[in-house]
C-alpha cells in the first residue's frame, strides 16, 4: 500500500511513523517547512540537529532507521493548487491530509484533488482542547466529502473566522502538547486501520471529535452527501462561502 501524507508537522510526522510501524510499503511526505526549535517539544520525530532541516527529510531518516523496508519518497512543494495536489497524491492508495493551515483552504484542494483521482482520504484536525477526524471514501456512493461538510456552513461565521486568522487572533489556536498530538494521532491510525481492515467503517459523514480533557469521543457534526457540493454533487451551489474559501 501507498499513503501519501501532507503535511509532517506533529501530526503527519507521527501518523506516518506508526503506518511505518504498521508495515505500509511505501510513504510519500509532504511538506515545505522547516525544522524550528520550538517544533522539538511537540513534534518529537525531530531532534536539535534537524534545525534548519526540511521536515520531509528528518521524518524520512527517522523512519528508514526503524523500518528500512518501507519506501519513503519526498517532496518539499507548497500545496496551492489542486493540480499541485494530484501530482503529489497520484498513484496513492490513501491520502492523510495533517496541514494545519484553516480555514479549511488546505483541506478542500485536498479533498478536491482525492476526488477527482478517487484517492479514500483522511483528514485531522488539532486544536489545543481536542483533534478531529474525517474521512471521505469516494468508492462509497454515499459518503460525503470536505465540501459537503462545509455546504451547511454559515457564511457569515466563516467570515469571521477569515478575518480572525488574518488578523493573527487565532495564532495559538494549533499550539499544542506532545501528550496530546500522540493521542491524536493514536487515535487517527487505529480508526485508519479499522476501516481498512473493515473492524469499523462507520467513521464516514461525521466529523469526529476527540476531546483532550475528558479522553472521550464525539459526533461533533453529522453530514451528508449533498447533491449541491461543488466537489462531488451533480447540482451548482452559488453560494459565497466558496468566495470565502476558494481554491484553483
Ligand atoms: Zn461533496
Amino acid at each position: 500500500m501507498k499513503i501519501s501524507i501532507l503535511g509532517c508537522g506533529g501530526g503527519g510526522s507521527h501518523i506516518a511513523y506508526q503506518l511505518a510501524q504498521l508495515g505500509v510499503g511505501e510513504i510519500h511526505l509532504v511538506d515545505d517547512d522547516i525544522v524550528e526549535e520550538g517544533n522539538i517539544n511537540r513534534q518529537s520525530i525531530f531532534n536539535m540537529n534537524d534545525i534548519g532541516k526540511h521536515k520531509v527529510q528528518c521524518v524520512s531518516q527517522f523512519i528508514s532507521k526503524r523500518q528500512p523496508s518501507c519506501g519513503i519518497t519526498t517532496s518539499s512543494k507548497r500545496l496551492c493548487t489542486v493540480n499541485t495536489v494530484q501530482n503529489e497524491i497520484d498513484g496513492s492508495d490513501w491520502v492523510i491530509c495533517c496541514i494545519d493551515e484553516p480555514p479549511y483552504i488546505a483541506q478542500r484542494l485536498v479533498n478536491r484533488a482525492s476526488h477527482l483521482l478517487e484517492i479514500p482520504s483522511v483528514y485531522c484536525f488539532s486544536q489545543r482542547s481536542a483533534g478531529k477526524v474525517l474521512f471521505c471514501d469516494p468508492s462509497s456512493e454515499d459518503t460525503g466529502c470536505i465540501d459537503c461538510l462545509l455546504v451547511d456552513q454559515d457564511c457569515e461565521h466563516f467570515q469571521k473566522l477569515v478575518g480572525r486568522f488574518t488578523n493573527n487572533e487565532y495564532n495559538l489556536i494549533t499550539a499544542n502538547i506532545l501528550p496530546n498530538i500522540l493521542m491524536l494521532t493514536s487515535w487517527v491510525v487505529k480508526h485508519w486501520l479499522d476501516y481498512i481492515s473493515g473492524r469499523n467503517r462507520s467513521v464516514t459523514n461525521k466529523l469526529l471529535r476527540f476531546n483532550f480533557d475528558r479522553f472521550v469521543e464525539e459526533e461533533f457534526q453529522i453530514f451528508k452527501k449533498e447533491e449541491d457540493c461543488p466537489t462531488c454533487g451533480s447540482k451548482e451551489n452559488r453560494s459565497k462561502l466558496w468566495e470565502i474559501i476558494k481554491i484553483e
